[in-house]
């Protein structure tokens, strides 16, 4: 492994210990969410029995020092991909700071942001761009977007080996294109997609570019700034940090211009009861009590994932993913969806031929291998390909070549057990 030492790193994370019916667990749901180191966990319960207080108010010092570890994480959590702290909003969630975009270019639409915003507004027949093999998290807030304006969702097609058409995104990236919102990593495919070439695509046109960092910032060195994008969003529970958190990066521009879209406390200058103005960013997008103790943890788990090095840990899963698709590709019935041999991460997914999903996830289950089954929220994408449903294992960096070749052997016994061989 490149790894150094797998079996100490794997001792980091308590749930790894667990059996599951008397086999020890095969992990390999971590595109769902991933488990979390000690650290990480000790990280959020010292701070609640040290320093815990409400940030960015009250003059004690138990305020003073909890802002100063909340505004720490900021730093470490910008710094994990490439950006300053003041371009990372706190959010709860990938779908919140997806959510969090589409309704503050809504509400500059609706002429909330006054002049400052006003080139964010959409009209209608203006176009939205996604892309096929899009989570419904990066879907459904630009058509309620569309739905609100008047504007339109176009999507840009997935070729057979899961790539994307970028042939037609050419065609499809037009003047009416204001955004286009497109995934990193696909969470059904692992495949990495051409990001500079849709930035330059959407550049090109003067729209916006927004990426799904969700399934790419727990496994691939980031730095956002660099890939040009004008938002990301990401998901904190993925990487080895706790639920509840996660982070919408924005340039400065872009954050500078966007009205918010949750409002109320901790977000404001002067208040009365006829208005309000605003705090600059981020602390424009952050309204409510935020997750204090969740940031804090992870930040931990950011450092612990820089302590590994996010070379190592895209290579180590490198290593893996090749070994997982090589071996479900030899077994007979089984198809993969999106065989691409393109920059991948750690995941796959595949059906077994005359056997549900379901019943190969309950078989793994049965010899403790922990897999998704479903449409992993990509509905279009596996209409696509003419599925309703089919089985993901996916990696993270505790993950062993053995647990890889226990998913193998038991998949390899599905059809049989299921008389699906006859
Ligand atoms: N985008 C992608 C690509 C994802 O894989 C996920 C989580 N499955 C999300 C968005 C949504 O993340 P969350 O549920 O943590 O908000």
């Amino acid at each position: 492994s490149l790894v150094p030492d797998l079996a100490a790193l794997r001792a980091d994370f308590p749930l790894l210990d667990r059996e599951i019916d008397g086999h020890p667990v095969v992990y390999l749901d971590s595109g769902a969410t991933s488990q979390k180191p000690r650290i990480v966990l000790d990280a959020e319960r010292e701070f609640l029995e040290r320093e815990n207080a409400a940030v960015h108010r009250g003059a004690h010092t138990l305020a003073a020092e909890a802002t100063i570890r909340f505004e720490d994480a900021r730093e470490a959590v910008a710094g994990f991909v490439g950006a300053p702290a003041e371009q990372l909003v706190w959010t709860s969630g990938a779908t919140a700071g997806l959510n969090l975009l589409a309704y503050g270019i809504g509400n500059a639409t609706a002429g909330r942001g006054g002049a400052a915003s006003a080139h964010l507004a959409l009209r209608p027949g203006d176009e939205i761009v996604v892309t096929e093999a899009e989570h419904h998290a990066n879907l459904i807030p630009w058509q309620e977007l569309a739905a609100r304006t008047g504007a339109v969702v176009r999507a840009i097609p997935v070729h057979d080996d899961g790539t994307l058409d970028l042939d037609a995104a050419r065609a499809l990236i037009g003047p009416r294109t204001r955004v286009v919102a497109f995934t990193h990593v696909s969470n059904v495919l692992g495949i990495v997609n051409p990001v500079a070439e849709l930035v330059a695509l959407a550049h090109g046109v003067g729209a916006l570019a927004v990426l799904d960092a969700c399934q790419s910032a727990p496994h691939l060195p980031l730095d956002l700034p660099a890939l040009g994008v004008d938002a990301a969003v990401f998901s904190g529970h993925k990487m080895l940090g706790p639920y509840g958190v996660g982070a919408l990066y924005g340039t400065a521009e872009l954050l500078e211009a966007l009205p918010p879209f949750l409002t109320g406390g901790s977000m404001i200058t002067t208040v009365t009861l006829e208005g309000a103005e605003y705090l600059p960013p981020p602390q424009r997008f952050e309204a409510g009590t935020q997750p204090v103790s969740q940031a804090v943890a992870l930040a931990a788990a950011a450092r612990y994932l820089d302590g590994i090095g996010m070379a190592r840990v895209r290579d180590h899963e490198h290593e893996l993913e090749r070994r997982l698709r090589d071996g479900l590709r030899e077994i007979p019935g089984v198809r993969l969806l999106g065989d691409a041999d393109v920059e991948r991460v750690g995941l796959a997914s595949f059906d077994v031929a005359g056997v549900h999903a379901h019943d190969v996830g309950q078989y793994l289950d049965a010899r403790g291998i922990a897999v998704r089954v479903g449409h992993h929220c990509a509905q279009p994408l596996h209409r696509r390909f003419g599925v309703t449903a089919t089985v993901r294992a996916s990696t993270h960096v505790y993950n062993t070549s053995a647990d890889v070749d226990a998913l193998v052997e038991g998949v390899a016994g599905v059809r049989a057990f299921f008389g699906a061989d006859a």
